[in-house]
């Protein structure tokens, strides 16, 4: 049998165990928020990313069609001043400007051809960021929404254990709660129970004296603490 001062103790630990359990779990609470957030933010960004790789493509492509047209007009200049030279020599040196610039415009059409194609390929990478986001978002809001909840239901838990904890606390006398509240600041459990002679904390062995002060049916209150961690200790039989 437990002493009576141990076992309002225990009472009081079990409490504080709940209440330290709903901290940690409404301390996490944000942290996922923030997870869900930054998702989001990734899905927009790969959205945004892809946008503009599709924006500078087109514009490569505006500006590469406008060399290709002013190298074409270069082309019908050529053409129609080759048309009216009259030297054999003039002739045959327009004939080779023009097969160069003839193939300054194939190459560029061939690039425009590439320019295209990338086209394609990033509009297919865009509209898969926006189906992702799509197909996510409402599941993201949903998690944000569910986490608001978690929340408040945790605050409202914590409400009530916090008033059993005081509960708790007021028939402990003045000396066991004192030596309890300085444990609790170093571990949780506070009181664990004497195993095979070993603390239930630390799982080291403890003096025979503090066993037997841990056996001791007295009622005179007195506590025993582990040699080695001093939590407070008792006998289970
Ligand atoms: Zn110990």
């Amino acid at each position: 049998m437990l002493s009576p001062v141990l076992e309002k103790i225990l009472i009081l630990q079990d409490r504080d165990g709940r209440r330290i359990g709903l901290e940690t779990q409404l301390q996490a609470v944000p942290k996922d928020v923030v997870l869900v957030e930054n998702k989001i933010a990734a899905e927009k960004t790969a959205i945004e990313e892809a946008k503009m790789e599709l924006r500078q493509l087109e514009t490569d492509k505006k500006l590469l069609e406008t060399e290709i047209g002013s190298t074409e007009d270069k082309l019908g200049k050529y053409r129609t001043q080759q048309s009216a030279v009259k030297k054999n020599d003039e002739y045959q040196a327009l004939g080779h400007q023009i097969e160069t610039t003839e193939a300054e415009v194939s190459k560029m059409e061939e690039k425009e051809l590439e320019i295209m194609y990338a086209i394609d390929e990033s509009k297919k990478r865009f509209q898969a960021a926006e189906k992702v986001l799509q197909e996510n978002i409402a599941g993201h809001e949903g998690k944000i929404v569910a986490l608001g909840e978690r929340k408040t239901n945790l605050e409202s838990e914590l409400a009530t254990v916090q008033a059993e904890v005081a509960a708790a606390r007021e028939p402990v006398e003045d000396r066991p709660l004192a030596l309890y509240d300085r444990i609790a600041k170093l571990y949780m459990p506070v009181c664990v129970p004497l195993k095979g002679g070993k603390c239930g904390g630390c799982h080291l062995k403890v003096s025979s004296e503090v066993e037997s002060t841990s056996r001791s049916k007295s009622l005179d209150n007195e506590l025993a603490t582990c040699d080695q961690c001093s939590r407070l200790v008792y006998w289970e039989s």
